[in-house]
């Protein structure tokens, strides 16, 4: 799979709405991605800042998989708002 190739998938990903945050603790974010034929686990460590993915191709090549990219993609368009909701 090239790098375009997957970022196309990346976007079509996100923008058919298969990408959602699971839920959030202080330390990570974790996501959802619902793959052709299965549903994959994406992990944000906001420590280090750091994305990885239960699926084949991260575990095999430790390179971001288009799941990465959709939740990046994600991240970019809430990062938008975040900002205005108060943190504690
Ligand atoms: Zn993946």
């Amino acid at each position: 799979m090239d790098k375009r190739e997957k970022e196309k998938k990346a976007y079509l990903l996100f923008r058919q709405k298969r990408v959602g945050i699971d839920f959030e603790t202080e330390k990570r974010i974790h996501f959802k991605v619902k793959g052709q034929t299965e549903e994959y686990s994406v992990i944000f460590d906001k420590e280090r800042k750091e994305f990885t993915c239960d699926c084949k191709f991260f575990s095999l090549k430790q390179k971001f998989c288009s799941h990465i990219l959709a939740c990046k993609m994600l991240r970019e368009k809430l990062g938008k708002y975040s900002h205005s909701i108060p943190r504690k």
